[in-house]
């Protein structure tokens, strides 16, 4: 028996990357998983995920929305519940990070990091939230990252605050949503190798340093980030609510070595 057989998932900024991983561990469990993206670009990307979740015998749909934009979060809402119902588990993976230094970062970008990390879960998890108060049954999952525990580049303060932000909010509401049947939880990632880390990982340099400063030695993968978060939605987790499950090496726990320093 597959784990969430029967059940239905949305997971943000599916179209790639840790949240496609997402989408393809939810799916190999045995849910029906609607993948988010934003850009006209991803449109194709999310219908690959689509068809990669077909193959493997599960049903899945593609939804445009900025995540960060109540209009439109609540417009898809609406086509997740008309194309595969209402959801049973809702993962608030989209999200941005411009790397742009503290001096220098735009009014503009703390607004785009702030809606899209963190305005995205309120509006998001506040839709789902009655729907799953309703059948007395929900999972919601955060994508954090070891930035909401730790600095990890002076060049990312909005980034990072924004990700203590939604630790915060992920506890606030385990507290409040926890009594009536949803588990509130959150996983975090340390660098994975995906688009939002192309550039910065290019540089050897940079790439040898990140494997050297993480207690295992390596990287984490995408996939690694979907069997904890299908962990999360899973009966197993029942009685886990307000946890951030790192998924960081141990990055997380340790101090930082004068050697660590990557920028
Ligand atoms: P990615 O490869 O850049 O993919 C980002 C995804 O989010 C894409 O599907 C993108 O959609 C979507 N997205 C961005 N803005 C959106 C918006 N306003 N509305 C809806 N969707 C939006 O990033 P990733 O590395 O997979 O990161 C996924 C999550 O893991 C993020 O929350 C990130 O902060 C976190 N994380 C990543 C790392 C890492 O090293 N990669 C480490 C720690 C935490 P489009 O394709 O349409 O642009």
């Amino acid at each position: 028996m597959r784990r969430l057989e029967g059940k239905k998932a949305l997971v943000t900024g599916g179209s790639r990357g840790i949240g496609e991983a997402i989408v393809i561990r939810l799916a190999e469990e045995g849910a029906s998983v609607a993948i988010n993206y934003t850009s006209e670009r991803s449109e194709e990307l999310a219908r690959q995920v689509q068809l990669k979740v077909e193959a493997l015998g599960g049903k899945a749909c593609v939804v445009r929305a900025d995540v960060g934009n109540k209009q439109q979060v609540v417009e898809m809402f609406q086509q997740v519940e008309a194309e595969i119902g209402e959801i049973d588990i809702l993962v608030n993976n989209a999200g941005i990070a411009p790397f742009e230094p503290f001096l220098e970062v735009s009014e503009e970008t703390w607004d785009r990091t702030y809606d899209t990390n963190v305005k995205s879960i309120f509006l998001c998890s506040q839709l789902a939230a009655p729907r799953m108060i309703a059948k007395g049954y929900g999972k919601i999952i955060n994508v954090l990252s070891t930035a909401s525990l730790v600095v990890t580049s002076p060049l990312i303060p909005h980034y990072q605050s924004s990700k203590a932000a939604a630790h915060m909010l992920t506890k606030g509401m385990a507290i409040e949503l926890g009594k009536y049947g949803i588990n509130v939880n959150a996983v975090g990632p340390s660098t994975v190798d995906t688009d939002m880390c192309t550039d910065y990982l290019a540089d050897p340099d940079i790439y040898r340093k990140e494997v050297e400063a993480n207690p295992m030695k390596r990287l984490g993968t995408s996939r690694q980030i979907g069997d904890a978060v299908v962990f999360l939605a899973s009966e197993e987790a029942m009685q886990i609510n307000g946890h951030l499950l790192m998924v960081d090496g141990g990055l997380s726990v340790k101090a930082a070595q004068p050697e660590d320093h990557i920028h």
